[in-house]
């Protein structure tokens, strides 16, 4: 008998979805029959079929959001904006497939030309999260299928209805049943699939920890592409504010967004020692406001629930050790429900905390840390292993110039949140945020690689140095 997986509400703890687990093997064997005819098409019919799943998508807008926000936990008002952010990612890929990967012909010597096209890797394999399930797993195929490769795509095992709802938009558009293949299940299938000799890649968005665990596993496979787009331990900086409220604002939306369940959230805030009053004191002003509640409940909430128990408990347990160590609380973070993972916003000082441990609470907490001087906020900032986003508040621009230049990580922002950022861009981390691949516009280039060729049509070729003899051409 097949083994089942079961999908559950975490609002309500009511069952979403219920499907069989798949099988690797079988599914890499069907991508790879699929793919030759897919990659010779032209990329303007894979385009088209990219547009019909835009399409599709954007037909069953409100359906998709219902499920996301259901099997996710996401205020329904979230939700489509994930959606909309999967119909968006059709013509952003299109662009930087042209814009990244275009063919391009290079004058060369004696009138010959050299030209750069780029090749699809073949079978891709994506392993998708939970916490955007849709708009991050699509992020990785819909560029993946322009650049005509197939993929086997296996989304969270606690999001397989919204992975299985996405996969059924692209055979609604017509794209071939080997093109686009679905695997459910959990960690072990996702193993199971990035080990098949029959991929040619993984592109991954995921925790740093199973991050770690794949590169290991591509050890013995440097030919093969792997793209890691990992956690992060984002700092904000908030330093001389002009406005408090604002600063405010920007700290409560970076850091309890999706009941902090974003890789950008920001995870530690720093402030000048001694001048941080006013700013806890807004904060927790709207910290107090915030609605947790169900996703489709009225009025509309800030914050849903965690994706589960699981994660609730583990980030309670984070909270506590924190509190252990010194950790001073500002809002507590708890729990409503004790048998849901509905969690509140929560704030700690953790200025006099020894060994604090560098990871990631994903989840509604947010570190505060107070520092003497500028130069300290950006050592605070950089004092972690991950390098994904960072964002300051105030200064003045000789300041952000100084916080941009030092600062490691990927997104560095200026009087804007951690989080939102731009799919138009470029999107990745340092350390232990990613491998250097970076997603979001500059997908295209992980999707492909390039091949050059020298061309010319009639045979030309000259011997200029080191011959004994004077040359005689052969048919004279
Ligand atoms: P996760 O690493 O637990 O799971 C991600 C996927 O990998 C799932 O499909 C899972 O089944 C699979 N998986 C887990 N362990 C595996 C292993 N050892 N081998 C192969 N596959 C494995 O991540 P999650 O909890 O679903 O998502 C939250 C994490 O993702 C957070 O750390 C968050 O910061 C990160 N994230 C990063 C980005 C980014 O773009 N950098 C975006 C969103 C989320």
């Amino acid at each position: 008998m097949t083994d089942r997986l079961i999908s559950t509400e975490p609002a309500t703890g009511e069952e979403v979805w219920a499907g069989d687990i798949g099988d690797a093997e079988a599914e890499v064997a069907a991508a790879r029959a699929a793919w030759p005819e897919w990659a010779a098409h032209s990329v303007s019919y894979r385009i088209e079929a990219m547009r019909r799943f835009a399409n599709e998508v954007r037909a069953r807008e409100q359906d998709f959001a219902d499920l996301i926000a259901r099997e996710t936990g996401k205020p329904v008002w979230e939700a489509r904006t994930e959606v909309a952010a999967v119909i968006n990612k059709v013509e952003i890929s299109a662009n930087a497939y042209l814009e990244r990967t275009p063919m391009r012909k290079l004058e060369a010597a004696m009138g010959s030309k050299v030209a750069v096209r780029h090749k699809p890797h073949g079978v891709l394999a994506v392993l998708g999260p939970y916490n955007f399930p849709a708009h991050l797993p699509n992020g990785h195929i819909v560029p993946a299928l322009i650049a005509g490769n197939a993929v086997v795509f296996k989304p969270s095992e606690k999001t397989p209805a919204t992975g299985a709802f996405l996969f059924d938009c692209f055979r609604a558009a017509g794209v071939p049943e080997g093109v686009v293949r679905l695997l459910i299940g959990g960690p072990a299938e996702g193993k199971a699939l990035a080990s098949q000799p029959g991929i040619d890649g993984l592109l991954f968005t995921g925790s740093a920890r199973a991050g770690m665990s794949l590169h290991r596993q591509f050890a013995d496979a440097p030919h093969k592409m792997l793209a890691l787009e990992l956690g992060g331990n984002n700092p904000l900086v908030v330093w001389q504010a002009s406005d408090i409220d604002v600063a405010a604002m920007i700290a409560v939306q970076s850091a309890y967004l999706s009941a902090g369940q974003r890789c950008t959230a920001a995870r530690r805030l720093i402030v000048e020692d001694g001048a941080e009053e006013p700013l806890i004191a807004a904060i927790t002003k709207l910290i107090d406001r915030i609605i947790v509640d169900n996703p489709h409940a009225s009025p509309p909430p800030f914050m849903g629930p965690l994706i589960d128990v699981a994660a609730a408990d583990h980030l309670q347990s984070q909270w506590v050790g924190l509190m252990m160590k010194g950790g001073k609380p500002i809002r507590r973070l708890d729990r409503p429900q004790e048998d849901r993972p509905f969690l509140t916003p929560a704030l700690i000082d953790v200025t006099d905390v020894r060994d604090r441990p560098d990871e990631e609470m994903f989840g509604p907490v947010l570190q505060m840390l107070r520092v003497a001087d500028f130069d300290a906020a950006i050592d605070e900032a950089n004092n972690t292993r991950f390098g994904l986003a960072a964002s300051l508040v105030g200064g003045t621009p000789a300041m952000y110039d100084k916080f941009w230049a030092n600062v490691r990580a990927g997104v560095i922002n200026w009087n804007k949140p951690t989080n939102g950022a731009p799919s138009n861009a470029p999107f990745g981390g340092i350390g232990l945020s990613g491998n250097h691949r970076p997603s979001a516009f500059y997908a295209a280039d992980y999707c492909a690689y390039p091949v050059t060729s020298s061309e010319t049509e009639l045979a030309r070729a000259a011997v200029a140095e080191g011959l004994r003899d004077a040359y005689v051409p052969t048919d004279s």
